[in-house]
């Protein structure tokens, strides 16, 4: 089944919101394994959304459309597949006094206005999909063979409706494959050093397919399987996997929606370590990843946002003099604050980072851009130099995952007590 999805919307030409109905609904599809071939956004005109829609309906046989649906003059997604269709609106009764009621429930007395009474109309032979959560229903038409899903714009309205209408559809249809995807996690390695060594398995690959996505620090390869059933899609994937993750096993760090700092807090628990942080630069950033995690106060004793020397030399016991010789971004500081971190807080380990996040503040010397990390273990401390060019956002980013990398690769190398 070839699906295309139709996003009805001024606000979304104009840049205003962010398409998010698209990703839900790209996402819930390819989960179902129904390949989406096309995407349009088309503004609040009656023209454009028939033209978008005829197209669409010529060269896809699911065409769901988001948004248009409401009570207003700029409301036209029900015109527009009816007169693409051929299929004249039709009131429907119990939408009708549907409406009534909850409009005698919020607004007492008050009737509803004939705008209301348009969202009872459907073009001939919809079925209606409920919104039980707001007043627009949506509906389902089926037309010369393919399918015309229409839901509301409003994100929390087209989800659940999608979730409790149109997926149950959709799974009854028996669309005869499934696809199923599988999500390998890397750190510490370059999206093109990963592509190298996977290169012959990523190219010329059709089923399963094998992609590399990069984000701030780590490696996503995506593995997507098409098959009969799910069991035969894994028995696809799995073999694959193997290879990939016994290829770059040193940089593997998770499947699927495990993250950096959910890994790093069951290696800690495991091992029986604490750990204590201070931050310059980051803000608090990596804490605040490592207690997102349930159960964070196994291991996390404490965690310093230290931005002037001060707070350096009173929180975590930096000198004076290393700060006045070196400056605040070095790797002595980072190494003392490291040391210092652990100290205080008696915890096995204390990771510290210090940089420059800019755009002010830097240096022919010391660039924005430029971090360390310390992490400072029983037997030694490490420390780790980096440079980046980006965004004050995406230096903060990039170093609170460095050190997330360090302290997990540290950590899964010491023994379980
Ligand atoms: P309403 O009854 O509220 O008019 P509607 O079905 O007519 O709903 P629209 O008027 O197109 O939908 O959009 C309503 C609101 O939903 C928009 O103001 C916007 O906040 C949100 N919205 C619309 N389209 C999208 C989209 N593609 N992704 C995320 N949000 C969207
Ligand atoms: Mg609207």
């Amino acid at each position: 089944m070839r699906a295309e999805l139709v996003m009805v919307g001024t606000e979304l030409l104009l840049g205003e919101i962010v398409d998010t109905n698209a990703v839900f609904l790209a996402r819930n599809l390819a989960d179902l394994g129904i390949d989406v071939y096309y995407k349009s956004t088309v503004g609040d005109n009656l023209g454009r959304i028939k033209e978008v829609l005829s197209r669409a309906l010529s060269r896809s046989d699911l065409v769901i459309i988001s948004g248009g649906l409401g009570p207003t003059e700029d409301d036209l997604t029900r015109e527009a597949v009816s007169l693409v269709t051929s299929r004249p609106l039709e009131e429907d009764s119990e939408v009708v006094s549907w409406i009534e009621n909850r409009f005698r429930e919020r607004y007492g007395g008050a009737g509803m206005s004939p705008n209301n009474r348009k969202q009872a109309l459907f073009p001939a032979g919809s079925a209606v999909l409920h919104n039980a959560l707001g007043t627009a229903p949506g509906f389902w038409l089926e037309d010369e063979g393919k399918i015309v899903v229409a839901l509301p714009g409003v994100a929390r309205e087209l989800e659940a409706m999608f979730s409790a209408e149109v997926l149950p559809r959709l799974r009854g249809r028996n669309l005869g494959e499934t696809l199923l995807i599988r999500n390998l996690h890397f750190a510490g390695i370059g999206e093109s050093s990963l592509a190298q060594l996977l290169e012959d398995l990523v190219a010329g690959q059709t089923n399963p397919t094998v992609a590399l996505y990069a984000s701030e620090g780590t490696v996503r390869v995506r593995l997507a399987a098409k098959a009969a059933s799910r069991e035969q899609a894994w028995e696809m994937i799995a073999p694959l996997e193997e290879e990939i993750t016994s290829r770059a096993g040193d940089y593997f760090y998770g499947t699927d929606f495990q993250s950096l700092e959910e890994v790093v807090a069951k290696a800690c628990l495991s091992r029986g370590l604490t750990l204590a942080v201070a931050e310059s630069c980051t803000g608090g950033l990596i804490a605040h990843r490592l207690t997102n995690i349930p159960g964070s106060s196994g291991y996390f004793r404490r965690g310093y946002v230290v931005y002037t020397n001060e707070a350096k030399i009173d929180d975590l016991g930096v000198k004076p003099s290393t700060l006045a010789t070196f400056t605040a971004y070095s790797p002595e500081t980072a190494r003392e604050m490291a040391e210092g971190v652990r100290r205080r807080a008696q915890s096995d380990l204390g990771l510290a980072v210090t940089g420059i996040a800019g755009p002010g503040g830097g240096t022919p010397e010391q660039p924005v851009g430029l971090a360390y990390i310390g992490l400072a273990s029983p037997e030694n401390t490490i420390v780790q130099k980096h440079f980046w060019k980006g965004s004050r956002e995406q230096i903060k980013e990039r170093l609170a995952c460095a050190a997330l990398q360090l302290l997990w690769r540290t950590v899964r190398e010491r023994q379980s007590d």
